[in-house]
């Protein structure tokens, strides 16, 4: 309640709040209810927009958390390894009206991304493909994803759902990956520039991060005690050295790359797992110049007619994030009917 404070005395008047983890079904169920309960109240109070959503890994789930997560609409996203089937103790589709799946990509399956996509779909469920990028911190070395074997599935899977014209449902990772390779929005979190953002994570302790990931300690940023406004947050000589730490590795190493403004030189937390801040990211940074080229090749210029034969949530997204340029969208509104676009 504090933190939704200082965020309206700072003229936050819309929020998004993720319930994360560790993993946010360990709390005490009638805890959690009280604290949604207060914060939709304040929220209508002083007239904030406050949006809920949640990611699990699925361990807790049963009834009651399916009452809660529907009493306060709160859509939950589940990890789940679909080529090792559930090991959670329950089925997709006893909570399919309500959650996607987050499926996590690492060595084991990064083989099997077009046919989990066909068996989600027989569920009828939405996935969001994850991939565990190889960092120190991640140490279990069967697992580890090689970068050219995640280039080449990657690239046959993004092949297979950008022309899955009968798709019944949607998958996040073309989604994002495809609005950032065409500059156009800053929905994936490795991509988009954190640091310059107003994402700030608040740990069961009070302590306020940068990044949902509490392992990396530089991404602590002070305990909410230790501030009076949200502008201490984002100006603490914490969140200033991490900003110049990246504007180092952005002089050092991608000033000459012509995927800076869409990569921004990428994600800190794994630069600072991988070298202490020193370096972007290696994984990523050769993931990004190889899909983002192919992406564009591939969507960047598309014809109204080619558009029609896109996966329909692909094309959807396209068309609603306003990807377009100007004359496109006339051509479009033209090639539809208005009503259609
Ligand atoms: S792709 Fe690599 S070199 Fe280019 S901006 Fe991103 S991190 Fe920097
Ligand atoms: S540091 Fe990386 S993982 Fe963390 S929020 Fe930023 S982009 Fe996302």
């Amino acid at each position: 309640m504090k933190l939704l404070d200082l965020l309206r005395k700072d003229n936050f008047t819309s929020i998004n709040w993720i319930w994360h983890g560790g993993e946010c079904l360990s709390v005490d169920k009638k805890w959690f209810d009280d604290v949604c309960f207060s914060m939709q109240k304040y929220a209508i109070k002083y007239n904030i927009d406050l949006i809920f959503s949640a990611q699990s890994n699925g361990t807790l789930l049963d009834d009651e958390w399916r009452e809660l997560f529907n009493k306060y609409n709160i859509p939950l996203g589940v990890s789940y390894d679909w080529s090792a089937q559930s090991n959670r103790g329950y089925e997709l589709t006893d909570f399919k009206d309500f959650y996607f799946i987050i499926s996590v990509i690492t060595n084991k399956n990064i083989k099997n991304l077009i046919q989990d996509f066909k068996t989600a779909e027989t569920k009828k469920t939405s996935i969001s493909y994850n991939f565990v990028f190889p960092t120190k911190e991640y140490n279990n070395s069967e697992e580890l994803l090689d970068i050219n074997t995640t280039i080449t599935e990657y690239k046959k899977y993004f092949d297979f759902f950008i022309n899955y014209k009968n798709s019944v449902i949607e998958e996040r990772s073309v989604i994002t990956l495809a609005a950032a390779a065409l500059n156009k929005d800053i929905g994936l979190c490795n991509l988009h520039n954190c640091l310059l953002s107003d994402r700030i994570c608040i740990n069961s302790d009070g302590t306020l991060w940068r990044c949902d990931d509490t392992n990396v300690k530089e991404m602590r940023i002070c305990h909410i005690n230790d501030i009076n406004n949200i502008s201490e947050f984002f100006n603490h000589k914490q969140s200033n050295k991490l900003k110049l730490m990246k504007q180092e590795q952005i002089n050092n190493y991608c000033l000459n790359c012509d995927l800076l403004p869409v990569c921004g030189q990428g994600c800190m937390h794994t630069s600072l797992t991988e070298s202490q801040g020193i370096k972007p990211y290696s994984f990523q940074c050769e993931f990004t110049k190889e899909m983002f080229p192919y992406i564009y090749e591939k969507l960047g210029n598309l014809t109204p007619k080619e558009m029609v034969n896109l996966n329909p949530y692909l094309k959807c997204s396209l068309i609603k994030q306003l990807y377009l340029p100007a004359y496109l969208k006339e051509e479009l509104k033209n090639y539809y009917g208005n009503d259609n676009i």
